[in-house]
């Protein structure tokens, strides 16, 4: 049983004055294996005047200072990547390769943002004016629990590459993640204050960073919900805001798709990080005319996939994080039966021969429509739903039909007619033939997947404010 008692305040880890314990479960058992002290709104205002003393320091030193802080928090992160790669596993239930390559992506989010950091002009000119690129002030960073140390390194980077300090706000669920992020990246002896790490409760912690005034700007990455409540608070000081929110992002399988290509690619999409994944492939358009073919080899290649203990090798889906989005995937999969889908793979329950742990078997309906509830909403676990179409508009029709429009998957043998596909579909990012992670592009959706893009240069200018001097030349 581990018992985390600890926030990081001012470069130093202290007891929060919050006192309420939260219990830590494995997912895998459902059992309670740690509790973590939860800050309060106290904590959050201690955490945000620390930054803001750090600040005007901060904001004045050297990129080339700042691109060596950036390297050794990479360089501490890689030291502590198998604690963490436990802990992930431990706590998540990432299967053990998703949690390897998870544990790596929160060091490498520090390297990709000194690369860029590297190479970027902060000073330049606009006609007679010289534009400099400021930093913004505090940061607030709010994060989820399905990928808690990447988030947290990811803002982190972004945030500080641009001189703004930080007060970092992770889930309550990831403590023992956090735990170890934190205690690696104070072992890259960035000056007190510069980031804080304040675990706490959304309502109380998230609220107050949210609200107060000496906070400049928002990186959240969570529910659609949470970040409208975000978006309304921070409108009270007009703070800049980034949101990356939900998806139900669509998987278009072309008419000359090979299916023993894309029946894999869209399974992979589609079940990524265990189902618990923004970007994740969940609408799968296949032709009309090879529905069919597309739904036998589906069945197929769901027959091989393992949804169980997450360290077996074999397994690609791990438990659901937590009792609750257990709930949530099986009440999603009982609307899809009851609102006429064709359940051809999975259903309600855990997989067979597992009694313990919050697993769900891989899901998939076909003849869904999308109007129904399972195709419009944001399940968050390895439920997929196969919408047939008609014709190439009927097929980027039906993609952009959503809310949501954060990630878009498309899969052709013909590279022109994938990429005017993909220039039709609203979505920050289109992936053609491929799963591959691209870190120096932008990240982010459109409609109501978010406001604002992370990553690469976009993503540093995020935490930066243009301003115009003129007369100086
Ligand atoms: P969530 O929105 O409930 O919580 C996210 C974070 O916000 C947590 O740290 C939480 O404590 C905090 N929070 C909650 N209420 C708050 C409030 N009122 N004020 C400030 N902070 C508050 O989301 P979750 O359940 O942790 O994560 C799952 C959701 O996140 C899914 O909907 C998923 O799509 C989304 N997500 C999006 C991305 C992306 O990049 N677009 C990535 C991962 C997850």
């Amino acid at each position: 049983m581990q018992i985390i008692e600890q926030i990081y305040i001012d470069g130093a880890f202290v007891t929060p004055h919050g006192d309420e314990y939260f219990d830590l479960f494995n997912p895998a058992t459902g059992q309670v294996i740690g509790r973590v002290r939860l800050a309060d709104a106290e904590d959050a205002r201690k955490a945000i005047a620390a930054a803001k003393r750090a600040f005007p320091t901060f904001s004045r030193t050297d990129k080339r200072e700042r691109v060596a802080m950036l390297r050794r928090m990479h360089a501490a992160m890689v030291a502590k990547e198998d604690d963490l790669f436990e802990a992930i596993v431990e706590e998540y239930g990432a299967p053990v390769s998703r949690g390897r390559w998870m544990a790596q992506h929160a060091s490498n989010v520090l390297l990709e943002a000194a690369k860029v950091l590297d190479d970027y002009a902060f000073v330049r000119s606009a006609g007679t004016a010289e534009v400099v690129m400021q930093p913004l002030g505090v940061a607030g960073l709010i994060t989820p629990w399905n990928s808690d140390a990447g988030f947290i390194c990811g803002k982190l980077a972004a945030a500080l590459a641009a001189g703004c300090t930080a007060v970092v706000k992770p889930s309550e669920m990831s403590a023992m993640q956090t735990r170890i992020v934190t205690a690696a990246l104070h072992e890259a002896g960035l000056p007190p204050g510069v980031f804080n790490i304040v675990t706490g409760r959304g309502e109380t912690v998230g609220a107050q960073i949210s609200s107060h005034p000496d906070v400049a700007k928002l990186s959240f990455t969570g529910s659609t919900a949470v970040g409208k409540a975000i978006l309304r608070t921070a409108a009270e000081t007009l703070k800049r805001v980034t949101l990356e929110l939900g998806g139900k992002s669509p998987m278009i399988v072309l008419d000359d798709a090979n299916f023993d290509e894309a029946v894999p690619l869209a399974l992979q999409a589609g079940f990524m990080n265990s189902g618990q994944a923004c970007i994740a492939g969940t609408r799968i358009l296949v032709p009309q005319a090879r529905l069919e073919e597309f739904e036998a080899k589906i069945v197929e290649r769901v027959a091989e996939i393992q949804s169980g203990d997450p360290r077996d090798p074999r397994t690609s889906i791990g438990p659901m994080v937590s009792q609750k989005q257990w709930d949530r995937v099986q009440r999603y999969i009982r609307i899809g039966i009851d609102e006429g889908a064709r359940l051809i793979a999975g259903g309600e329950g855990r997989p067979q021969g597992v009694d313990t742990g919050w697993f769900v078997r891989p899901t998939v309906f076909s003849h869904v429509k999308s109007d129904m509830t399972i195709a419009r909403e944001e399940i968050f676990g390895p439920v997929l739903s196969i919408i047939a179409y008609h014709n190439t508009e009927d097929a980027i029709r039906i993609a952009n039909d959503t809310p949501y429009g954060l990630q878009a998957y498309v899969c052709s043998s013909d590279a022109g007619r994938a990429r005017a596909v993909a220039a039709q579909i609203e979505a920050g990012r289109v992936l053609v033939n491929t799963l591959a992670h691209e870190p120096a592009a932008p990240f982010g959706g459109f409609k109501q997947s978010g406001i604002g893009r992370e990553y690469g240069t976009f993503g540093l200018e995020a935490f930066l404010e243009p301003k115009a001097l003129l007369g100086v030349a």
